[in-house]
């Protein structure tokens, strides 16, 4: 079997793959972004199990039941699992990207966390706030932000 042993003897081709696509949402994924278009953050919820799923699924992971009910999270339940600092080249300045997770909610959903002059924090608390009615276009960032809730 031929090995390379020098890898300065590879051969390069260099080119371009054009790739078109469109990606579905899904059943609950596009009732999902609907409703964030309406300023409303739901979870699907296994009746069984009593599991609710941020991002929505239609089935429940654990036992397989079809998910058909949705409950509003709560609002001021959600609080920074993870985040991130993200750079914005030439343009400067950076921004804060936040793994948000919800009380009780299996799964969560990233965003941008508002800016301040505090430093994240993990377990911070967060509620969403949304776009303008006019700026929505059913998507995540119709969630302008997440901003720090203060007790
Ligand atoms: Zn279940």
């Amino acid at each position: 079997m031929e090995k390379i042993t020098n890898e300065t003897k590879i051969g390069i081709l260099q080119d371009h793959i054009p790739l078109q696509y469109k990606y579905s949402a899904g059943v609950a994924g596009d009732r999902f972004l609907q409703l964030l278009k309406q300023g409303k953050l739901q979870a699907s919820r296994c009746a069984k199990c009593n599991k609710l799923y941020l991002p929505p699924k239609i089935f429940c992971k654990d036992c397989f039941s079809q998910l058909n009910e949705w409950k509003d999270i709560a609002e001021d339940s959600g609080y920074v699992y993870s985040f991130t600092s993200v750079s914005n080249g030439e343009a400067g300045g950076k921004d804060l990207i936040v793994l948000v997770k919800f009380d009780g909610v299996e799964g969560g959903i990233l965003g941008r966390l508002k800016s301040s002059r505090e430093e994240p924090r993990i377990g911070i608390r967060v509620r969403p706030v949304f776009k303008q009615k006019s700026e929505r276009i059913g998507d995540l960032s119709d969630i302008q932000y997440f901003e720090k809730v203060n007790y």
